[in-house]
């Protein structure tokens, strides 16, 4: 027997019609890349993102069409996710800290005719234009008044006011199916070249429900939202959407993500609850220390992309009062997949007993399904011991990469993570290693393969492994193991000079250790794991 409920599509422009009708008045408060403070509300919001969606269609953006975005975390941001998705097109978010070829890979892989971007970033897209297909539009997010006047666009480039003024506020939010695509972001957190996330509506608006509840991000209209993380980075983790949802304040940090000017929001907007990975914070703390300043509203962070250090932990709950929720999620998973929110019985632990439950990822939200598996697939025990491949499944995890029709990266229905994990009989899981040959630097990738390849075109080099190893600052840095051609002189520096342009200056590795040779295993395989555990703590201080 069928249900008799109505059937109403989960559409991401309903969370905005619902944050106009109910939250209003909210506030949105954005750092500008102009350097200024900006305010406005969710009904300007609203109002202005069906002027941009009137925009692009005339500008010719078909549904399903990918329309890219290279920007801050900022209200205009803002503005074209409910445009783009909105109006039945694809938002396609670019990450501006990956190369420039690898940008233009990202472009014309995705199709992306229309692209806007923040000023900050126009010697990239002048880069960029040079080198792709496929974009035919630049958009600047800026009014006239700051438009650039020198430039190699002239013939594509367009400023966002100017279309926003010249379109009306009147667009109809079209009834899309709700498995319709809303967003795509590409991951370099995989081997080989980047790879496309491509959301969905009914994925989003989930995925936006089960992030938003108490034992998740826990957000609520009495919230002003400071999300750190990237509007590049799998949505900001979903806040956007999710203070749609729940009518919460919103303040977008803009470029300045130094801890003196995120200290300066998080007390001018009276900032409850933020988000970022371990390296913005550790900013953020050590300014608020050096100057001996306090919280006067924060009460919690979400730290996650990277494991919370737990003298982090300490340091936020110990010395400031603000509470701290660990979690662990993936671009493939929309993000959020487990978050570390502590059960009753836990709360009366011994202190070092409550941080070592910190210091695991945390437990599954309704929704995802987590599991971990021996070499041969066979399941392994919620034990707290047993290790293994941790796999996940759920109505907002990937099934497939964008454009890549013919490969599923599923095991038996389950999504693969790269993560090896154990879980414990309460069932938080605990990442304890990385089987994906990437390294994760201050929350973003860095190909470790890649780095190899590089290193192997110099004539002095016989073998070259790069690994991640651990680092104060920026929790992982690249360490590059390298075998010397008999009798050749090489030097540190003078194979560094190498990686100049040809990969993003920060993907170039710290240091580089000459071996006499690298341990391979039986089917000729460089036994990594070796490797990463003699190096393990070569950037850290004795
Ligand atoms: P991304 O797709 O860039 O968000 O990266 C996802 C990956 O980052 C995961 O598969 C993990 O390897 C890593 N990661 C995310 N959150 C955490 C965390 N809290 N602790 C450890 N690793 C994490």
């Amino acid at each position: 027997m069928q249900g008799l409920m109505m059937e109403q599509p989960l559409l991401v422009a309903s969370l905005l019609v619902h944050a106009e009708r109910h939250h209003g008045a909210q506030e949105i408060v954005s750092r500008r890349v102009e350097g200024d403070i900006h305010r406005y509300r969710y009904r300007d919001l609203a109002q202005r993102a069906r002027r941009m969606a009137n925009a692009l269609a005339g500008l010719g953006v078909q549904p399903g069409e990918r329309v890219a975005t290279l920007a801050w975390n900022g209200y205009r941001h803002m503005e074209v996710y409910f445009a783009a998705s909105g109006s039945g097109a694809v938002l396609h978010t670019l990450n501006p800290r990956l190369h420039v070829e690898q940008l233009a890979y990202i472009i014309d892989h995705a199709e992306d005719r229309v692209v806007f971007f923040d000023l900050t970033f126009l010697p990239l897209i002048e880069s960029v234009a040079s080198r792709v297909k496929s974009a035919q539009i630049f958009v600047a997010m800026t009014d006239r008044a700051n438009m650039p006047e020198t430039h190699s666009l002239s013939t594509k480039l367009l400023c966002y006011e100017d279309l926003i003024d010249a379109n009306s506020d009147v667009f109809d939010w079209p009834l899309l199916d709700e498995n319709s695509a809303s967003s795509l972001c590409y991951t370099s957190g995989t081997t080989g070249n980047p790879k496309g996330v491509l959301y969905s509506h009914r994925s989003t608006v989930l995925h936006t429900y089960a992030a938003a509840l108490p034992d998740s991000l826990n957000c609520s209209a009495r919230d002003s939202i400071l999300p750190v993380v990237p509007m590049f980075h799998v949505n900001a983790w979903g806040l956007p959407y999710i203070a749609c949802m729940v009518g919460a304040k919103l303040v977008f940090p803009g470029p300045a993500l130094d801890g003196e000017s995120l200290y300066e929001l998080i007390e001018t907007e009276q900032v409850t609850l933020s988000a970022g990975v371990p390296t913005v914070w550790q900013g953020l703390l050590a300014h608020v220390d050096a100057l001996g300043r306090a919280f006067s509203s924060m009460r919690r962070t979400v730290i996650g992309g990277a494991p919370c250090p737990t003298a982090m932990a300490a340091a936020f709950q110990e010395r400031h009062g603000v509470d701290v929720l660990h979690a662990w999620g993936m671009t493939e998973l929309s993000p959020v997949g487990t978050v570390c929110s502590l059960k009753a019985h836990q709360l009366t632990l011994p202190q070092a007993d409550r941080y070592a439950v910190q210091a695991k990822q945390g437990r599954a939200v309704f929704g995802i399904d987590m599991k971990i598996a021996g070499p041969d697939g066979e399941e392994l025990p919620w034990d707290g011991n047993a290790t293994g491949d941790l796999l996940v499944r759920g109505p907002w995890v990937t099934r497939q990469y964008f454009g890549c029709d013919d490969e599923s990266p599923l095991r038996d229905g389950w999504f693969p993570t790269g993560d090896v994990a154990k879980i414990d009989r309460d069932g938080f899981m605990q990442i304890t290693d990385r089987s994906k040959d990437v390294i994760k630097s201050g929350g973003e990738w860095i190909s470790s393969v890649e780095i190899e390849n590089v290193a192997y075109l110099h004539p002095k080099v016989t073998a070259a492994v790069c690994i991640g190893a651990r680092h104060s600052k920026w929790d992982e840095r690249p360490l590059l193991v390298v075998v010397k051609k008999p009798d050749s002189a090489l030097t540190q520096d003078e194979l560094l000079a190498f990686f100049d342009g040809r990969v993003a200056k920060w993907w170039t590795p710290d240091a580089v250790v000459f071996v006499e040779s690298v341990p391979y295993g039986a089917t000729g395989k460089v036994l990594k794991h070796r490797l990463r555990e003699q190096f393990a703590d070569y950037f850290l201080p004795n």
